[in-house]
């Protein structure tokens, strides 16, 4: 049978192409394991011709005039919310994200990245005074964005639209297990007429294609999103012709439930941050940290929960919990369950409301009791449907419980009031921190501490990533 979703083409120099060596990836549903559709697998040489287009478009994109920019960032936007159906669809089918979530939290947040990107160069000013010096932020020169496959649309919207915003040409390579939505929006950055070479895209796996990409002497920059270990690779190599590095790797977040806090609401909070997506998102807030006089609530409260959740097909509007994105991921959930469960976790037992679809790579959520800090279950980035609670007997240990694992992502912190949260978040080593449920805001500045990498993406903090300050001296 013929894919559903075929790419030849590559987006090279301002028009589309065939790849180098006319080879693809096929690509398989997450949901029940059939290919869904192939993309091309690009040479070094692809690589190449992108990173040398890129290059020949720097000079005159660094000197357009940042309202051309935003016109051009606003077009962008304005496609990805006329096809937000099309996108959502694409989504689901190709990483099994629930419809449910698939539109705000996909399609909606790549056409906002946009958006605040040309609402922040339209309004900025690049430049400064200090004594007798004049500051200009200047483009750092061409991006290599490289991006994970769990969010792909919009940790690709993120990066092009800051580099783009910036004065920064780019090439971008998506995750070969979901390159789908980076056609479509190659499709309406040519659409939007953007100079020929400021914008293009290679498909491929991260070896070589990455690495080629990374490696390339003509880029500058790269800015990456995805695990730890691929993220030191990519400082090693980039350390070769010193190119600066924005690294969001993975994290291990808490939610830190305090005396007198509003138990039900954290509870809920910590839950379904944690399953979301199940639980393949870097923000989840996979530990819980509670004080011990609220053990028997919280643990009648995740029972509930555990027991309402549905796990299937993300395409029915009811389901909470698709499927992982792959059977490496499955096994390696898999191992982690059983690793837990070794060491002295207990598993929460409930009555699941969903029997597992036989194909797909679906596993059920998770919750672990008696968990110690030092487990590898409190301490690893699992990338699956796992909570680990653990318990607290004071505020200093709940915090300690908290930082200490290497990663610094995103925590929240539930408290009585929130002068009692904030005071808590303060000592929390995290990039955001979330105070007793606040909103999420996608212009305030979003990275990591530690093993969760470095530099920071969203609003006026993302389009400064891609530019450096050079000083006059009057
Ligand atoms: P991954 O590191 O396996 O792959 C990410 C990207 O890097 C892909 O495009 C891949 O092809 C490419 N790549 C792989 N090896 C490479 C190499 N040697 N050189 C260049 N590129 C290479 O990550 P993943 O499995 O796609 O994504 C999951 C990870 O991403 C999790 O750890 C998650 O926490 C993290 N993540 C972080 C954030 C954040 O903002 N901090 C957001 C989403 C996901």
């Amino acid at each position: 049978m013929r894919p559903v979703h075929e790419y030849r083409q590559l987006y090279i120099g301002g028009r589309w192409r065939d790849a180098d060596g006319g080879e693809s990836i096929l690509v398989r549903s997450p949901i029940d394991e059939s290919v869904i559709g192939s993309v091309p697998s690009a040479t070094t040489q692809d690589v190449d011709d992108a990173a040398i287009a890129a290059q020949a478009s720097q000079e005159s994109w660094s000197r357009s005039r940042a309202l051309e920019r935003a016109e051009y960032l606003r077009l962008v936007a304005r496609s990805i919310r006329a096809d937000e159906e099309l996108l959502a669809d694409q989504l689901v089918s190709e990483i099994g994200v629930p419809s449910r979530a698939v539109n705000p939290m996909q399609v909606a947040m790549a056409a906002s990245a946009f958006e605040d990107s040309a609402e922040f160069i339209a309004h900025e000013s690049a430049n400064y005074t200090v004594g007798n010096s004049q500051v200009e932020e200047r483009p750092i020169g061409p991006v290599a964005c490289i991006v994970p496959w769990n969010a792909p649309l919009y940790q690709a919207s993120l990066k092009v639209a800051a580099a783009l915003a910036a004065g920064c040409t780019v090439v971008l390579k998506p995750s070969e297990l979901s390159s789908f939505t980076a056609f479509a929006l190659a499709r309406y950055i040519d659409e939007a007429g953007f100079p020929p070479g400021t914008f293009n895209l290679v498909t491929g796996r991260g070896t070589p294609v990455g690495e080629a990409l990374v490696r390339h002497p003509s880029m500058r920059m790269v800015s990456f999103t995805g695990s730890k270990a691929t993220g030191e690779t990519i400082a090693r190599l980039a350390s070769v012709g010193v190119k600066k590095c924005a690294l969001e790797l993975g994290g291990k977040g808490a939610a830190l439930l305090a005396d007198g806090c509003d138990l039900a609401r954290a509870v809920q909070d910590t839950f379904w941050r944690c399953m979301a997506f199940s639980g393949q998102t870097c923000a989840a807030t996979t530990r819980m940290i509670i004080p011990r006089a609220s053990a028997g609530d919280v643990q009648r409260m995740l029972k509930r929960l555990l027991e309402e959740a549905i796990v299937g097909d993300p395409r029915h509007p009811g389901t909470h919990l698709g499927p992982l994105i792959s059977s490496e991921q499955k096994a390696s959930v898999e191992e982690f369950l059983g690793l837990a469960a070794c060491q002295g976790a207990r598993p929460l037992t409930y009555a699941a409301r969903s029997a597992l679809p036989a194909h797909g790579y679906f596993v059920l959520p998770t919750v672990f009791w008696d968990v110690e800090p030092t487990m590898r279950i409190a301490q690893e980035e699992i990338f699956g449907p796992v909570l680990s609670v653990m318990i607290a007997d004071t505020q200093e240990q709940a915090i300690e419980i908290a930082n200490s694992t290497p990663y610094g992502l995103s925590n929240s912190v539930w408290a009585a009031t929130s002068e009692k949260a904030m005071s808590i978040g303060r000592q929390v080593i995290s990039g955001s921190v979330y105070i007793n449920g606040g909103d999420f805001n996608p212009r305030a500045p979003f990275g990591g501490f530690g093993l969760s990498g470095y530099g920071r993406e969203r609003g006026g903090a993302g389009v400064r990533e891609f530019r450096q300050s050079v000083a006059y001296h009057l």
